[in-house]
């Protein structure tokens, strides 16, 4: 007994000793606001020594103000690089607690025989295995009109994992929309936003002719996390990870990402970055991640069947609304003209929600050059009507780390551009 005891003590004072979690603490970094200098003569690159200085770059790609997060030993290397700088935040760690704890998925028999996720589902984050579950219960409600699909793997063996919905014409007989959710790991806002939009095409079938109209026009095909290792890797090591997952034998730095590794117009320069510790990782070779050859896959099956009316890279923060291109800020896709018209009616509908302000353009001149991004390619090589990204709320206040309380107000003001959406294209 008196052995036990012993051991259980070792075995006690080994567990105090030894991290519980490698998690980054966040408490005490600031998010700042920064203004590059205009065009240096010298030859220093100022952005790639922010983004070495900062823990993360949150709007990377953006060519006068950047938005970083960085801990509080850094802040005077960091701000003596920049002409301006403006806090964001003091406290990091403190917004990240604003967002809540995760919460498991409640059922309610409010939609039919079978229970299905309840609405209290909007009103907190959640883990990984319970977006899956989510997914599955939602569709186990409405075996009818919806299937679980899945377009590939990760880098770490996880299925990406969607759900098609189908109305009265019957699965597959409608023209396609495609949307997906968290290519930006982070981008937490964006799961929940992608998951309310299914919630609301299946639960509102049967109540809602307006609803029912929408889902018999199309097939729908949602994917709310198309980068599953990285925002498991948010929730487990480190919430403002951006990217996938992959290595490089040339660098100890992990990481493409996804939208910068689209192969139309990937071997243009300005858009990406060709440094694995950088942010917008482009990759060694157009589509070389696992994950876009997955979505790519898709992309052409849909492409080569009833076609893509409309697709949808949800991601946050800015609040914009924007369209081809991003590869070239001169080159005007050739249905600019029906793409702002959209976007504009889009625009009203979020705004008449809740006032919510967003920005419209083409993406290079409105935001920033991007190089083999889901839009471009989708449009082009995709052959979709109109293919969007949605920059979700806010504007910097809370940037990724969007308050719980939050989730609610934005999931519906998007839905809203959504239903304005689909009855424009
Ligand atoms: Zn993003």
């Amino acid at each position: 007994m008196k052995c036990l005891l012993i051991l259980t003590s070792v075995a006690l004072s080994l567990a105090a000793t030894i991290p519980t979690s490698t998690k980054v603490d966040y408490s005490g970094f600031k998010a700042l606001r920064v203004t590059l200098p205009k065009a240096n003569k010298s030859t220093r690159n100022i952005e790639a020594e922010i983004e070495a200085l900062a823990a993360h770059v949150l709007n990377p790609g953006v060519t006068e103000h950047l938005d970083v997060v960085v801990a509080p030993d850094q802040v005077d290397a960091l701000t003596a690089l920049v002409t301006e700088s403006k806090v964001l935040s003091e406290d990091v760690g403190a917004l990240l607690a604003q967002e809540g704890e995760l919460a498991p998925v409640e059922r309610t028999y409010d939609f039919g025989i079978q229970a299905v996720p309840s609405e209290t589902w909007f009103t907190a984050y959640h883990s990984y295995a319970d977006h899956l579950t989510f997914l599955n219960d939602l569709q186990a409600g409405f075996t009818n009109q919806s299937e679980i699909i899945t377009t590939g793997t990760s880098v770490q063996g996880r299925t990406l994992t969607g759900i098609h919905i189908w109305g009265n014409g019957g699965k597959g007989s409608k023209p396609a929309i495609l949307i997906h959710g968290t290519v930006h790991a982070r981008e937490w806002i964006t799961t929940m936003t992608t998951e309310y939009f299914a919630w609301q095409l299946l639960t509102k079938y049967a109540s809602d002719s307006s609803v029912k109209a929408l889902v018999d026009n199309y097939d729908y095909y949602i994917i709310p996390i198309v980068n599953p290792d990285g925002f498991a890797y948010t929730q487990s090591n480190d919430r403002l990870w951006r990217k996938n997952r992959q290595t490089v034998s040339s660098s100890t730095c992990v990481g493409r990402d996804i939208n910068r590794n689209w192969p139309f117009k990937w071997e243009l320069t300005n858009g990406a970055s060709t440094n694995p510790c950088r942010e917008t990782y482009k990759g060694q070779v157009a589509g070389d991640s696992p994950e876009n050859l997955g979505l790519r896959t898709q992309v052409n099956t849909l492409r080569d069947g009833k076609g893509i009316r409309l697709y949808l890279d949800i991601h946050s923060y800015g609040q914009y609304i924007l369209w081809p291109f991003g590869y070239d800020c001169n080159v005007v896709v050739d249905t600019d003209a029906a793409y702002r018209s959209v976007g504009a009616k889009v625009q009203s509908a979020i705004r008449a929600v809740s006032g919510t302000a967003y920005t419209i353009g083409p993406s290079c001149s409105t935001l920033y050059a991007t190089t083999g991004a889901s839009v471009d390619h989708i449009d082009q090589v995709g052959n979709a009507s109109y293919a969007y990204t949605w920059e979700l709320r806010d504007t910097g206040t809370n940037g990724f780390t969007l308050p719980a309380s939050q989730i609610s107000p934005t999931v519906k003001e998007t839905w809203a551009g959504l239903v304005s959406a689909l009855t424009s294209v």
